[in-house]
Parts: structure tokens; sequence; C-alpha cells
């Protein structure tokens, strides 16, 4: 049958998700299964997000707060801006596809790290924009690089900080001297997934950006220290302005009512956030010594992953941990990315990782 489709969308494959525990159980038929493949957090979602989630569930026929009002007010108090200076989305992911459709209209440009979050690429495709890719140095966002790669055609530029799949940050200090460069009317993406990992004293306060009223759009979720990946929900911080015309093409109830409900719960949890800290923390230092003892030397992580070099065919090494019972995810090359996990975790991680690599 003819079916009509644009070559930008011919262009495009599926976005691959970590492989879920229940498909590496079926085709393999293993019981033991350890996913340390999409940066969820190991200890799971705060416990008072799953008490929130208990009751009240009897509202479920009603639509949910299309305005979100208790949930962006709050998020808007924890970071003292106005509440409409706050987006939710249905997933962090979500805001990204809206700042494509909004803001790009075919031809237009939009400047990224060429080893950086997938999403980026794909949106703005899918709105017909031109993706323009910056190479790391040092498996960091160049951007002195990225501040010459703008023309007058550019929309959007996206910042990964710390970067997925690399880890690696971008202080204040560089990120100041780029903002100094970008013209006014360029839209910058700060996407912090995991910022409430990061412990670098100099990760850039990129809030004060929009609050200076600059074109910017800071990006949280609610899916990685949260662990509400499940539930969908991550929150954009930007100017009134920018956010009216995310609004106008936002679907009304992006934010389903039990997501805005955990996720409420959860801003609160500080506890929970403290301890996926720690726990996370810790297992950094594990897993990375650990793979530096099989010679295998990750680069410097401010997330909750690890992105190494196995120098060999990286989709072997992946395929025969997915044989071990353990999903991490290949990204290409000879680089795989591991997720940091329990302890016990991370412990089968790195044996089956020594028993794969001999
Ligand atoms: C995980 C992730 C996101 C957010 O995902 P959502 O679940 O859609 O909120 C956004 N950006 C990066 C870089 C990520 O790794």
């Amino acid at each position: 049958m003819t079916l009509h489709v644009h070559p930008d969308i011919q262009s495009l494959s599926p976005y691959v998700p970590g492989k879920p525990i229940d498909e590496l159980q079926r085709e393999l038929g293993l019981t033991r299964v350890t996913k340390l493949a999409s940066n969820e957090n190991p200890l799971g979602p705060s416990p008072k997000a799953v008490a929130a989630l208990g009751g009240g569930n009897n509202t479920l026929h009603r639509y949910p707060d299309g305005s979100a009002y208790r949930l962006r007010q709050a998020i808007a108090d924890r970071w003292k801006v106005t509440s409409d200076q706050v987006i939710l989305g249905n997933g962090s992911d979500e805001i990204l596809g809206l700042l494509a459709r909004t803001f790009v209209t075919p031809g237009d440009e939009a400047v990224m790290a060429d080893q950086t979050f997938v999403i980026y690429k794909m949106e703005v495709t899918a709105a017909h924009g031109k993706p323009v890719v910056v190479p790391l140095v040092n498996w960091t966002h160049d951007l002195e690089a990225m501040a010459q790669a703008i023309t007058p055609r550019t929309r959007l530029l996206f910042i990964c900080n710390p970067n997925n799949p690399t880890g690696t940050m971008v202080q204040a200090e560089a990120v100041s001297r780029f903002m100094a460069k970008v013209p006014h009317d360029v839209i910058v993406v700060f996407d912090e997934a995991y910022f409430e990992y990061v412990r670098d004293p100099q990760f850039p306060d990129t809030i004060a950006f929009v609050k200076e009223g600059r074109n910017a759009i800071v990006l949280r979720t609610f899916s990685k220290i949260y662990g509400l990946a499940g539930l969908r929900i991550g929150y954009g911080i930007s100017t009134p302005e920018i956010n009216d015309f995310l609004n106008r093409v936002r679907p009304p109830f992006n934010a389903n009512s039990l997501a805005q409900r955990a996720a409420l719960a959860a801003l609160g949890d500080d506890e929970h956030v403290a301890k996926s800290r720690a726990i996370n923390a810790a297992g950094m230092e594990q897993v990375g010594n650990g793979l530096r003892v099989l010679g295998v030397d990750p680069i410097p992580s401010e997330a909750n992953f690890l992105y190494f070099d196995v120098k060999r065919d990286g989709r072997q090494v992946f395929e025969s941990l997915l044989r071990e019972g353990i999903i991490v995810r290949h990204i290409e090359g000879t680089m795989l990315r591991v997720t940091i996990g329990q302890p016990d975790e991370n412990t089968t991680f790195l044996q089956a990782l020594k028993k794969v690599l001999m």
C-alpha cells in the first residue's frame, strides 16, 4: 500500500530503549536478571511517592488537572521562580518534542553534541529541522565550538549536563563564557536529568539565566533520582514567554493525575534523594574500581552511570553480558554504558564482565 512519508521521517530509526527485564527472561529462560541499562534509581521510588499513589484513586475517572496547579507551584517554590515559569511533560522527553515542534520550522538548525542524548536529533529531524552536530572534546561538550556553530538559522542549542552517555559535566565558568557568546534569540536547552546526582561544586546555576530573562530552558525529571520513570513526568523551567508558546502546543492532559500526585510527594522527600545520592556515590567507587581492576578505564562521571571502552566489539560484549543476565547499554563501537546499581547488582555486573572479557 502506498504511504506518503516525508524523507525526514524515513531517515529516522526507532529509539531503542534498554532491554526490559521480562523480555530477557522470556528470550533466554533466565530467572535472575540485573538491569543496569536505563539509569533508573536502584532504590526504587520514594516511599512517600508510593504512599501518595495508594489513596484517592477513586478519582481516576476524572481528567487530571491540566494546569497541574499544585505540582507546578511546589516546583516554582523550590526554585524560586513563578509558576508560569514551570512546564510539565510526560517525561522531560515530551518537553524536548514540544520545543522542536514549537520553535523549529523546516530548515531551521539546532546545535547539539555528536555524542549526547539521542532524542534531540530525533525531535529536531521530525520537526524537519537540521541537527548541527559538534564533536565532544575529552568526552565533554565543546562549548566554544558549539557557540561558533550558531548561524542565523539556529533556533535551539542543547547542552546535556551531565552528558548522557558520557557522564561528563561542563562547569559554571565555561557556561557563563558560552552564554556571553550566544545570540539572545537562540534558545539554550539545559538538559539536567542527572542534576541531583552531581557532586562537583562548579556545576552551573542555569536557572539564573532564566531568571535574567535569557532565552533558556532548564529540564529536570522525576525519572532518575526520584525513581518515577514508569509514571512519566518531568519539568522545564523557562521564561513565561517561552512557556506560553510551549503551552499552545502541549497536549492539555500530558501529565497524568497519578504522576502529578507522586511527583509532588517525591519532591518533598529529601531523605530519599539523600539516600539515593549516597548509594550512588558508593556504587560509583565500587564499579569504577572494579572496572579499573579489569583494565577498563571509565570516563569520570557526575551522573549515575559510567561510560567505558572495552577495546573490542562492544555489541558482542553487550550480548555476552545478556547471556549472563546483565543488561547494560551498547552505545557505539567499543563503548558501553552501565548504570550504578545496588552493591550486589554492581558485584554481579563486575563478575559477569570479568568472565566475558577473559
Ligand atoms: C533520562 C533522560 C531524560 C529524561 O527522561 P524522561 O523520563 O522523559 O523524563 C532526559 N534527558 C536525558 C539526558 C536523560 O538521560
